[in-house]
């Protein structure tokens, strides 16, 4: 080996243990920031070594590359945080084309040389890697609103999907079977396209946080099996970490939803629209000064935010008012359910922008029985997953999803803009419990104005 290869071998090794290192931290609140900085140091670490790749003659398609890549990704990273899952879809889709295309290259480069375990490979690699990149363009359409967020389903749409499905796989069987035979490696690669759009149209806007963490396990896995093809270590690594962390993470979004991956994947939530009909009666609202007296006066306060705190950006506010109730002897405390917002720890890394200790949030299992000695929940920008009908009503299309039991507290403010439904579709009867008031406006306002009530009081 060259001293290039070695130092090559060496950032290798820093990258892999930086990503491993990375993704521990990733799993706690308090070092997750310091897991993304190890995760990114990882990354330039395992591109710097690169360039030292022996095969490596000319860099200037390399600079350019990087130009190009860099030019795309620094505004993608300035998105707001609520276009955050939009966002990583299409990163997964680039990483996804990047794969394939890889994938592409090295077959046209090497042919049937490569031998029967890396074509195998291969195949996997542009298989899952192509039909990745239409499936995280599709969820990233429909979660900016481009198309319709909607299931969109057919007759006959899961018999298309699996005759699709067969001839992807039986194109890869034949191809390896008859290496010289591109026509079959070509067509695997476009039923796979189509594939990823298919499969992806029917499944409604509100599980596609659950269908790009599956496609990120793809994506991975794809990577991996490159690393495979190209004998690349730190993409094996990498590619593996990244394929089965997004399975778990799919699998728990799955278990906080009380569903299925299949009934996630198959079930067209979201299509059925109407099932609520059980509710009646009117929404109660009440008045800034209203809640602010009620606010001051508690014993406890339980904060329960959801996709609206996001959009508000109200998470600063939110902890103003908090800190005000607290210096008044309020014993504030935060309740976070697992799927509240648009991405796994959604709240949590608003919470943790607004500087609201850690100690203060309260997983749902441990607030729950918490609320009925609770004096005031406040619902932020909160819906499905405070809906009681996913508790009460086993025909709701939610029903069985753990939520926050927010009516069992002795009063409820929902904080909202207006008689706008939760994610789901659905109509949720807590707003016409008794118990709840509606406090309407903008969350951010609301929770300003609020505070200064507080102060008055
Ligand atoms: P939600 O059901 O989407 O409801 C959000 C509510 O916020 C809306 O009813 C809306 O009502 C209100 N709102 C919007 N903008 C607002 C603003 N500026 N100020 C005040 N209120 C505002 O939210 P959620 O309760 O957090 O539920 C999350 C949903 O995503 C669930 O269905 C969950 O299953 C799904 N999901 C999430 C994940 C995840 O990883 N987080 C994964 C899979 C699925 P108005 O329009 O009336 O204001």
């Amino acid at each position: 080996m060259t001293y290039g290869q070695y130092f090559l071998e060496a950032t290798y090794l820093v990258a892999s243990i930086l990503f491993v290192l990375g993704l521990k931290g990733l799993s706690h609140p308090d070092s997750a920031r310091r897991g993304m900085i190890m995760a990114a140091a990882g990354m330039a670490a395992a591109v710097f070594g690169t360039l030292f790749h022996p095969d490596i003659h000319n860099y200037l398609y390399i600079a350019v590359g990087l130009i190009l890549g860099s030019s795309i990704g620094i505004p993608m990273a300035m998105v707001p945080m609520t276009a955050m899952p939009q966002r990583t879809a299409l990163s997964h889709a680039f990483g996804a084309l990047a794969a394939s295309m890889v994938g592409i290259a090295e077959y046209i480069i090497h042919g049937t040389s490569l031998g029967p375990v890396k074509m195998g490979a291969l195949g996997l690699e542009v298989m899952l890697g192509s039909l990745t990149v239409t499936g995280s363009l599709i969820a990233a359409s429909k979660l900016q609103e481009l198309m319709r967020g909607t299931p969109i389903q057919f007759k006959g749409q899961h018999l298309v999907n699996l005759f699709l499905f067969l001839s992807m796989v039986t194109c890869f069987v034949l191809w390896l079977l008859n290496p010289t035979t591109a026509a079959f490696f070509y067509a695997m690669t476009g039923c796979a396209f189509a594939f990823g759009i298919l499969l992806v149209i029917p499944i409604g806007a509100a599980d596609m946080p659950v269908v790009m963490s599956l496609l990120n396990s793809y994506a991975g896995l794809s990577s991996a099996a490159t690393g495979f093809v190209l004998s690349n270590n730190v993409l094996i690594i990498a590619g593996t970490l990244d394929g089965f962390s997004g399975l778990i993470l799919s699998i728990l979004m799955c278990r906080a939803m009380n569903r299925s991956i299949t009934n996630v994947l198959f079930g067209g939530f979201g299509a059925v629209v109407g099932t609520d009909a059980g509710v009646a009666g009117t929404m109660r609202e009440v008045t800034l000064d209203d809640v602010a007296v009620q606010l001051a006066y508690a014993n406890q306060v339980v904060f329960v935010p959801g996709y609206g705190m996001a959009t508000a950006q109200a998470q600063h506010a939110c902890r103003e008012l908090g800190n005000l109730l607290e210096e008044r002897g309020v014993s504030v405390k935060y309740g976070i359910h697992p799927v509240a917002g648009r991405m796994p720890g959604h709240m949590n890394v608003l919470l943790a922008e607004a500087n609201v200790p850690y100690s203060s949030l309260y997983e749902m299992d441990q607030i729950n029985p918490e609320l009925p000695a609770t004096d005031v929940a406040v619902v932020i920008g909160a819906n499905d997953v405070v809906n009681p009908d996913a508790r009460d009503n086993p025909k709701s299309p939610i029903a069985g999803m753990p939520i926050i039991e927010v009516d069992r507290a002795k009063s409820v403010v929902v904080l909202k803009r207006g008689k706008g439904k939760g994610f789901s579709g659905l109509e949720n009867p807590l707003f016409f419990k008794p118990v709840t008031g509606m406090l309407y406006g903008d969350a951010k306002s609301s929770l300003t104005n609020l505070a200064q009530a507080v102060q008055k009081v």
